[in-house]
């Protein structure tokens, strides 16, 4: 099938061709594991799994790897050179402090590496949760920078070999942006713009010892950092963008990858200078064939910040923080995939109510159609029309709300058999991913499915204080009550 993107890179939707197909190398900037993943960073994870996903459905084999960052960021990463304060030493600050107030979270809140193994554990069950298939992948497909330190040693010195790199009077490691003529090409950021701090993307201290103020760390020299490692240039950490470059090579074996994702943030300074990194290694006329960003989701209109309190964990939006009520995971994945992934997405409690409805729809046709066909499941190829279209739609820079209406007007309209329309719903959700796993009673609890069958014996025998108490008792559990012709049901509330 045909399939297009937007390339940041080129500012142009082109046809999608990857470099040995059907193998797809896709490389994600993943989470910094310093704090819990917030939903708009998950709704740039949910994106590379939705990508992922529909490149499957496409005929592709894809290899996904999302990195995990737990060393390198700073307070002032939006610097070209970073700077600032270590954003694990902080994290490791509030571990104590919530354990000062009975919290404990780790053992020993001043070991970095328990810090980040907290956080980890946290992100890879929130990424289970929104059914992130990489999260299936961990540890292989998504490695911790620190894992990869010698490898990022190794790029240092070929950089400093090549002349794209040296070592500063301040004895840090700088990348030389003069030396490596695209630099910009990606953000627009030129040198030419970037001289004398333009729009305050340099750190005035450093600027005495760089040969240009957009120059930017590779390796800091620091014995007394609180992750440090030897290196030629001294004991100390690497830069930030680095760890991309060497986790890309390394995990995908590839010196040109076919895509790379990241939020519409990561673009400057951070891909620019992995573009600048692993080009300067490889020669290649190319690092990623695509490179795809993510807008920022805002909420009710407003940039997410923690100052206006609408800053919401996966888990707060789980647990009922926004609407008040629990939310079941699969809403709020499609909450976050519903948008067009180059338009801002606006986070709201009436979102996440559409969203619930719409995911019940989907679900409510999988039961009735589960239960029409008995059993059966027909093999369905993208020639189905309407598979065919929902994923023409996809291959169009993934037009997500062409593909769903696609789906929607599909489940009010079709008439074909039952065991037809589940082989399609099913193919749909390989990329919504929606549906439960598996609908045996979708999804209720044997104890639940007893309670219905007691209350209809209580209402049979006009013992109506007891069908009264079962019924509370389902619902308290999270659960709709349904009266049907067969008898009395039970379903999971979505929201
Ligand atoms: P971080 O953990 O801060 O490195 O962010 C992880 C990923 O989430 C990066 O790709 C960011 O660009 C992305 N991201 C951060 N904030 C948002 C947001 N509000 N909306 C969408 N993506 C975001
Ligand atoms: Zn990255």
């Amino acid at each position: 099938m045909d399939i297009q993107f937007y390339n940041t890179l080129t500012n142009r939707i082109e046809p999608f061709q990857p470099g040995e197909p059907p193998l797809v190398t896709m490389y994600n900037c993943g989470p910094t594991v310093y704090d819990f993943g917030h939903i708009g960073n998950f709704r740039a994870f949910v994106f590379a799994d939705v990508l992922r996903r529909f490149l499957e459905l496409a005929g592709y084999d894809v290899k996904q790897v999302m990195n995990l960052t737990d060393v390198g960021h700073m307070t002032e990463d939006q610097l070209a050179d970073g700077g600032g304060l270590d954003k694990m030493q902080l994290a490791g600050q509030r571990l104590k402090e919530s354990k000062k107030s009975g919290k404990a979270a780790v053992e020993n809140p001043d070991d970095p590496y328990q810090v980040a193994q907290f956080f980890i554990d946290a992100f890879i069950q929130d990424a289970k949760t929104l059914k992130l298939k990489v999260a299936n992948e961990y540890p292989q497909r998504m490695p911790r920078a620190t894992q990869h330190i010698a490898k990022m040693q190794d790029l240092i010195r070929k950089l400093i070999e090549k002349k794209h790199a040296y070592v500063a009077s301040d004895g840090a490691v700088y990348y030389d942006v003069q030396s490596f003529p695209d630099y910009g090409k990606l953000s627009g950021n030129t040198l030419d713009k970037l001289i004398g701090g333009a729009g305050g993307r340099v750190d005035e201290a450093a600027q005495s010892s760089k040969k240009h103020p957009a120059d930017f760390l590779l390796w800091k020299p620091d014995p007394r950092h609180i992750m440090k490692w030897d290196s030629p240039w001294g004991t100390g950490y690497p830069g930030w963008h680095i760890e991309c470059s060497a986790m890309a090579m390394e995990l995908l074996g590839r010196e040109v990858i076919d895509i790379h994702t990241g939020g519409e943030d990561n673009l400057f300074p951070h891909h620019e200078c992995e573009i600048a990194q692993t080009r300067g290694v490889t020669d290649c006329p190319q690092f990623a064939r695509y490179w795809m960003h993510t807008r920022f989701l805002l909420v009710e209109g407003e940039k997410m910040s923690k100052s206006k309190r609408n800053f919401y964990t996966v888990r707060d939006v789980l647990e009922g923080k926004v609407s008040g009520k629990p939310v079941d995971p699969a809403v709020l994945r499609y909450e976050l995939l519903k948008t067009h992934y180059r338009s801002n997405m606006n986070f709201t409690a009436k979102g996440l109510e559409d969203s619930a409805s719409a995911v019940r729809k989907l679900r409510d046709a999988a039961e009735w159609w589960e239960r029409e066909a008995g059993g059966a499941i027909a093999e369905i190829d993208l020639n189905h029309p309407i598979l065919g279209a929902f994923a023409q739609n996809l291959g169009d820079d993934l037009n997500m709300s062409g593909a769903l209406g696609v789906a929607f007007k599909w489940l009010s309209e079709w008439k074909g058999s039952a065991a037809e329309s589940l082989g399609v719903l099913k193919k749909i959700d390989s990329v919504l991913a929606v549906l439960p796993d598996s609908h045996a009673g979708s999804g209720v609890e044997p104890a639940i499915a007893e309670k219905c069958k007691a209350l209809d014996a209580a209402r049979a025998g006009k013992d109506f204080a007891s069908a009264d108490r079962l019924r509370k008792e389902i619902q308290d559990a999270g659960y709709e009550v349904m009266t049907t012709k067969q008898g009395t049901t039970a379903r999971k509330k979505l929201a």
